[in-house]
């Protein structure tokens, strides 16, 4: 790469980057998790590392948090407030160690003791006592300045307003964490993606009343600017913070070498879900405060601490129970409940499971401490239990041989193709007899790709199925609308939306209302060469009657499993009675034999951007029926890029260079002569 182009990658990502701070310092409203954030930060460390001429003022290597909140009068802090270097194992703390006592002109074998306390994971503050008073309170800012949060700070009752003692300094500037305990945080989550963020977006409030409606901690850990400060280390420092009426963290330690300091960090981390506040590390301080005067700091950061970080992506806590969800074509899902922990800024609870196979190879069983790995966007799951703390008479899981929803038998398939059994253990029942099935299958009637009713969502059709208004697709079409208007959180308006809603979906093609069924093995692409194959809703379910046709089997995309899934369907005589109810209600558009002589002939389309009450699976259908294309990605072949809400800029932008038509929706509704 040469040096513009590098440089130009370094300014997107210090760009991204403050884009990120913002968000999570300013806002309390994170766009990232904080694995996102912390590998963002190192790529741009290393590439720092790498070139020496990238060196951005705005760069995470020198700025601290963020530029103090227009909504609060600035300060500037005596002694600037700074952040903390990062270990994330045992070769950066022995460099750090090597680099101090380097630093100090030391021996290798000089022993350094570390005062090891527990990182909160709260956002810092600085009070300021003048002759013994609590005068002013501030956040951290930039580091240098910060927002004057006097009065939101003193509703904290951890906060000594006057201290007593005759040993504290005359002026000192007392620093630490104001933060939420979990329990706290159980009322507020909400509104807030973790504790962290919701300790800072109540404590930098306009209005200290609000402030003080919520349960925040204060835990006092160091100083800033002081006059006649008598201790002589940090040890001592902390115990004088006792004496004065500060809180401290009950889990500090002194601490000397690092293996010493790596016992204590994986003793803290397994017991990290036991603690009733969010920790994201260990920050280990040299703990004489001559030494510490003689490291001083660098540019954000002091040189004689360092912030031991937990990994962000991964956490220790116990499961309390294995719960088996079964989902919509029968498969029992087994789905660990974990003690709330707080992985890279997000609260995790749940952890999938898998399978049963994987329960057995992991021999995972409820009581037990887990791993539990959160990366990425992927769904939490279990790497490992610990089979040293497990309790001895804890019995190994057993997985359920009847479903835990209608009792039916659970099985496992044989699978012709790998000649072996299926992982998956199902309901034997597959259909609207389970409960739960039939709950899941209607969440998918109802849903966007299939009749896709505007404001009919998942919790609606949960709150429909326990009060007897729905239990079967049909019963959609035949609601107690009087009812539903009294329900709580209902009225007169969204119930006639509801009801519009309803009867506009009235109207539906073959391959959707196919699709809608849920069927195993059909999906969106296999319903529609099925709609093109039965043409009309009657041949479909008169296929109900036929034995498989060899003309059938050579649909050109339809294999052995599907045509027996779908035949399985027919053979259900609830099913049968669902599709005879639907035809009478329904008006079920014949599959579109392709006409060339279609409104849309020979035109591409594609479509960017949130859509209004017509969702892409739709639009998809109606280019088709009308003899369209739709493609996916912008060439100079396209013909109409259809504009939504929140457009892709990248694809907007293209489709301009190429001289690509843009349509909004209405336009290209009015093209079929759709009034929207
Ligand atoms: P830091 O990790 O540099 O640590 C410094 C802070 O640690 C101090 O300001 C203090 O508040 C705290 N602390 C807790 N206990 C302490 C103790 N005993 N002694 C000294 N300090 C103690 O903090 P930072 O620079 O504010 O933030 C970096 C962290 O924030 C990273 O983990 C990052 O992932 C996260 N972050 C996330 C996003 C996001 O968008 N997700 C954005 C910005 C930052």
């Amino acid at each position: 790469m040469n040096k513009k182009k590098i440089e130009k990658e370094y300014n997107k990502k210090i760009k991204l980057i403050n884009n990120y701070n913002k968000n999570y310092y300013d806002a309390s409203k994170p766009l990232v998790t904080d694995e996102v954030y912390d590998n963002l930060k190192k790529s741009i460390l290393s590439l720092e590392k790498k070139y020496f001429f990238l060196n951005s003022k705005n760069s995470p290597s020198k700025t601290i948090g963020f530029k103090p909140s227009k909504n609060f009068k600035k300060r500037p802090h005596k002694t600037p407030m700074l952040s903390l270097a990062n270990a994330f194992g045992k070769d950066d703390l022995i460099n750090f160690e090597k680099r101090i006592l380097n630093f100090l002109s030391k021996d290798l074998d000089f022993n350094l003791t570390y005062s090891a306390e527990p990182k909160i994971d709260g956002i810092s503050a600085s009070l300021i006592y003048k002759n013994s008073e609590f005068k002013i309170g501030l956040s951290r800012g930039d580091g240098k300045e910060g927002e004057d949060i006097t009065t939101n700070l003193a509703t904290i009752q951890d906060i000594p307003k006057k201290i007593k003692s005759k040993n504290f300094p005359e002026e000192i500037d007392i620093r630490g964490e104001v933060f939420i305990q979990n329990s706290d945080f159980e009322k507020l989550k909400d509104k807030f993606a973790n504790p962290r963020n919701a300790a800072s977006g109540s404590l930098r409030q306009k209005n200290p009343d609000e402030t003080r409606k919520i349960p925040l901690k204060f835990i006092a850990y160091t100083f800033g600017y002081e006059k006649g400060l008598k201790s002589k280390n940090q040890t001592d420092f902390l115990k004088n913070l006792d004496d004065w009426g500060f809180k401290t963290n009950p889990l500090n330690k002194l601490v000397a070498g690092v293996d010493n300091l790596l016992i204590n960090y994986s003793k803290i981390e397994n017991d990290r879900s036991k603690i009733d506040f969010d920790i994201d590390g260990i920050v280990y301080k040299i703990n004489d405060f001559e030494l510490q005067k003689r490291l001083g700091n660098v540019a954000n950061s002091p040189r004689w601490a360092i912030a031991h970080k937990f990994a962000s992506n991964k956490a220790i806590s116990k499961i309390l129970n294995i719960e088996i969800q079964i989902g919509r074509t029968g498969a029992l899902t087994p789905v660990a409940k974990i003690k709330p922990i707080n992985i890279g800024g997000v609260i995790v609870s749940n952890a999938t499971l898998h399978n049963e196979d994987e329960i057995d190879r992991k021999d995972i069983r409820i009581g037990d401490f887990a791993t539990i790995e959160r990366a990425g966007d992927v769904i939490p799951h279990i790497l490992s239990v610990d089979k040293n703390k497990r309790d001895k008479k804890s019995p190994k899981f057993i997985f359920p041989l009847k479903c835990p929803s209608c009792g039916s038998k659970t099985i496992k398939e044989f699978n012709n193709i790998t000649k072996k059994e299926d992982a998956v253990r199902r309901c034997s029942s597959e259909g609207y007899e389970c409960e739960k099935i039939a709950i899941e299958k209607l969440k998918h009637f109802v849903s966007k790709d299939a009749f896709n009713i505007e404001g009919f969502g998942k919790k609606i059709v949960e709150n429909f199925w326990n009060l007897n208004l729905i239990k079967l697709p049909q019963d959609i079409f035949d609601l107690d609308f009087n009812k539903i208007e009294n329900l709580e959180g209902w009225g007169k308006q969204s119930m006639e939306n509801l009801k519009y809603s309803i009867n506009q979906k009235k109207n539906i093609s073959l391959e959707r209302l196919i699709f809608s069924l849920g069927i195993r093995h059909i999906g969106l692409e296999n319903a529609k060469i099925l709609s093109k194959y039965f043409e009309s809703f009657s041949n479909f379910i008169s296929f109900s009657n036929e034995t498989i046709s060899e003309d059938i089997l050579n649909i050109d995309g339809i294999g052995e499993t599907q045509l027996k899934s779908v035949k399985n369907f027919f053979e259900n005589k609830v099913n049968l009675n669902i599709l005879k109810k639907l035809q009478k209600i329904l008006v079920v558009k014949d599959a579109a034999t392709k006409d060339k002589n279609g409104l849309l002939n020979e035109k591409t389309f594609m479509v960017t951007g949130k859509l209004i009450g017509i969702s892409r699976a739709e639009v998809k259908s109606l280019i088709e029926e009308n003899s369209g294309t739709t493609v996916s990605t912008v060439t100079k072949k396209l013909n109409y890029l259809i504009m939504g809400e929140k457009p892709t800029k990248k694809k907007v932008d293209k489709a301009k260079e190429f001289k690509v038509t843009i349509l909004s929706q209405s336009q290209f509704l009015k093209m079929l002569n759709i009034t929207s």
